[in-house]
């Protein structure tokens, strides 16, 4: 059986990615599982994204999903992106809606611009 996520879901993980700025980095694979993830959590259940995708793990930790690392460990911080132009030096913020620059039109890169440091995740 193929499950696929309401919309709504894969619309809330959108919005997410877009916050933290990991939008152009996730598959419409990657997004339905964080989709069918959000799902199953909203109906209480407590799901656990495995994946050693950082930009899975900032989008699941942005929707307060549990995630674990296929290693051993996991992110231990969130990283906020900042897109920028490697020719022009152009910055963009996350949510900015084209993968190259306006100005210059080469490929816009991301670095990141803030560590957060996360909290210890405990089982609720
Ligand atoms: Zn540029």
């Amino acid at each position: 059986m193929v499950v696929t996520p309401k919309r709504i879901f894969m619309d809330k993980v959108k919005a997410a990615a877009k916050v933290v700025g990991d939008k152009f980095f996730l598959s419409d694979a990657d997004l339905q599982v964080l989709a069918l993830a959000l799902e199953l959590k909203t109906k209480g259940y407590s799901p656990l994204v495995a994946t050693d995708d950082y930009s899975i793990q900032n989008v699941a930790n942005q929707m307060k999903i549990k995630f674990a690392s296929l290693a051993t460990f996991g992110i231990r911080f969130r990283l906020e992106w900042v897109r920028y132009c490697p020719a022009c030096h152009r910055r963009y913020p996350p949510d900015y809606k084209f993968e190259t620059c306006e100005v210059c039109g080469t490929r816009l890169k991301r670095k990141p611009v803030r560590k957060r440091l996360l909290k210890t995740n405990k089982e609720n």
